[in-house]
């Protein structure tokens, strides 16, 4: 037979355990670690069931009601956490504080009845706390961090074993006469709650640190001002664009787009709507690239776009849109007027018989933004178009 206060002590250590990780990993100060709440309710979490165990020296109202209400309270702070992790704000202040006085009302009022009545009506009450936390994880949860599928199933356990304790509780009211009764339906509760316990637990801390390391990747591989990738991605990009291209024999564009006079921009509008052009820049060129196009900032107010499967026609056509579409762009400034911008392009594009290296085409494409601002700024040259340049010898890299 299940022993119950063994069960109990096990499931007083997890919260214990948990609580005191959760508290220590909260001391690391990481920036993006979103665990207060859930430490709390791990907290409020064991004392709940302390209290509950303490029937064997305190009067069973009190355990009883003290006990449930603090778990009523972290079942609560676990869907808050659960809601500010995921949707960035927490749950509606009205819906805590009401269904906490529901639930405080409820539980006073089931001390009266027997205990199986009490059992079945508070197993459905702490299901039903679950809930908001569950819809959460179900929809926009589940799309989150991989970590947090697990806290969604774990729940769903918790809840499914609480609604079958009731179901139990109703079919064999016998073996449910008292909390710490040695019983199959009593056993498996509590087994249920331990296993929640470390499931939830765990998989929100680890979905906290799954952001953290995705953040990180991002900030790694991103610039900030732009969000277009930096300068060490996109060479990496490019240079796997080139190996494919030369694969599966097809051209790759390369393109250098460099705003024009931005230090008068600077000087005139201030550096903080050079910013602004500057996002609003990336934006409008973002919008007109297919999804398999690169683009990244090179430095200061340089691009770079990698066109995989793009002759010279096609990149062309769509550097030219995107010089038109500049030339039309009305940067706004929150503290100063409407003001335009203009951009200059080189293109080169690398023909997979040509076996034109990474290093080769920097040269080349600089070569031919070179030509585009000397030809008068606000216009693309592409390599080899009007006045072709000396070809390039391939090197060792492209041999
Ligand atoms: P050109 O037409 O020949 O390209 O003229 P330019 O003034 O754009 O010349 P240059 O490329 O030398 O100047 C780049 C300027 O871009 C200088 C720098 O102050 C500015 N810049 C670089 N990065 C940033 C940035 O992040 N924000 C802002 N506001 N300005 C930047
Ligand atoms: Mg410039
Ligand atoms: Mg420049």
């Amino acid at each position: 037979m299940i022993h119950i206060p063994t069960l109990m002590l096990a499931l007083l250590s997890g919260f214990a355990m948990l609580g005191v990780q959760l508290w220590m990993a909260r001391r690391s100060r990481l920036r993006y670690l979103d665990l207060g709440v859930w430490t709390s309710g791990s907290w409020i979490l064991l004392l709940g069931f302390t209290l509950l165990a303490a029937r064997i020296i305190l009067p069973t109202w009190i355990s009883a009601l003290a006990g449930n209400g603090c778990i009523a309270v972290g079942l609560v702070a676990y869907s808050e956490g659960i809601h500010r992790h995921v949707l960035g704000r927490g749950m509606p202040r009205w819906w805590i504080w009401a269904g906490l006085t529901v639930a405080w009302l409820l539980i006073a009022w089931m001390l009266a009845w027997p205990f199986y009545l009490r059992t079945i009506g508070i197993s459905l009450l702490f299901a039903a706390l679950l809930l908001p936390g569950i819809g959460v994880l179900l929809g926009p949860g589940w799309r989150a961090e991989y970590s947090l599928r697990s806290v969604a199933l774990t729940l769903l356990l918790a809840a499914g074993s609480l609604l079958l304790r009731a179901v139990h509780a109703w079919r064999h009211p016998e073996d449910y006469q008292d909390l710490l009764q040695s019983s199959l339906g009593q056993g498996l509760t509590f087994l249920f709650s331990f296993i929640c316990l470390i499931g939830t637990g765990f998989g929100f801390v680890l979905a906290n640190f799954e952001r953290i390391a995705r953040r990180m990747e991002d900030m790694a591989s991103t610039d900030a001002l732009t969000g277009c990738l930096n300068r060490a991605t996109a060479d990496a990009l490019l240079r796997h664009a080139l190996e494919l291209g030369r694969r599966e024999q097809t051209p790759v564009g390369f393109v250098l787009l460099d705003l024009d006079h931005f230090k008068i921009i600077n000087d005139t509008h201030g550096h903080s709507a050079g910013d602004t052009a500057l996002q609003d820049f990336v934006a409008e060129v973002r919008r007109r690239l297919r999804a398999s196009d690169v683009m990244g900032r090179w430095g200061g107010e340089e691009f770079v776009l990698v066109l995989p499967s793009t002759d010279a026609a096609g990149a062309a056509r769509l550097v030219e849109q995107i010089r038109e579409g500049v030339e039309a762009l009305q940067i706004r400034h929150a503290c100063g007027d409407a003001f335009g911008i203009t951009v200059s392009a080189g293109v080169v594009i690398a023909e997979p018989h040509r076996h034109l290296s990474a290093e080769q085409l920097f040269t080349l494409v600089d070569q031919a933004l070179y030509r585009a601002k000397g030809a008068g700024r606000n216009r693309v040259h592409v390599h080899g178009a009007a006045a072709p340049w000396p070809e390039v010898t391939p090197g060792p890299a492209a041999a």
